[in-house]
């Protein structure tokens, strides 16, 4: 007998929605079978969501934090305090400062974390950037994942600056060991902001 023919365009549907963070396949066909019972409308526009974001948001030339601006809303907002930067790995992680609403500095995301084992050295991540906005009578408190990796990049940091006028802190312990502070819940993320330890 012949094998039953195959749904191709179902089946890549339901893989690439499985390619997303945190959806398994079981959701994956749910999102799937919901969407193919939308009206097309609908569908278009979530389409174009996806389509329009992708094109026209970039780094914040400022921070590197995604903006549809030159500058983003952060850098730009005079509320905020200029010379308390927080330093993090990606985007998503200000988010987590972000849903505390407490915090009233702005960030620096560096792009990922120094990663020997990946071929990621502080050449790949946006150092440059940082040094540039590292002047006197500022304060960087790094939040950097509680990996080997955050480890490598905060004493990098560290180093580079010790000697500067620079003060230099970071998050106190109650982010769990190993944890991606984005998944993070926002009373931690203020408790460890608050209580902050100073590295130089
Ligand atoms: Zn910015």
């Amino acid at each position: 007998m012949d094998q039953e023919p195959k749904e191709i365009i179902i089946e890549n549907l339901i893989s690439q929605l499985a390619g997303l963070p945190s959806i398994g396949r079981k959701t994956a066909q749910r999102l799937a079978y919901h969407l193919l019972a939308q009206e097309e409308g609908a569908v278009q526009e979530l389409a174009r969501a996806l389509n329009e974001a992708k094109a026209r948001i970039h780094a914040c030339s400022s921070c590197g934090n995604y903006t549809e601006r030159a500058v983003c809303r952060i850098c730009s907002s005079d509320r905020r305090q200029g010379n308390l930067i927080c330093v993090v790995e990606k985007p998503a992680d200000i988010l987590a400062f972000e849903r505390s609403g407490s915090y009233p500095g702005v960030y620096h995301v560096l792009g990922g974390s120094i990663s020997p084992l990946d071929g990621i050295g502080p050449a790949d991540l946006n150092f440059a950037r940082l040094w540039e906005r590292s002047a006197a009578g500022v304060e960087l408190i790094l939040a950097l994942n509680t990996n080997a990796e955050g480890e490598a990049t905060a004493s990098y940091i560290a180093q580079k600056l010790h000697g500067s006028s620079v003060k230099i802190s970071r998050l106190a312990r109650g982010i769990p060991v190993g944890s991606e502070l984005e998944y993070v819940d926002e009373l931690t993320v203020q408790r460890a902001l608050e209580s902050r330890v100073e590295v130089i």
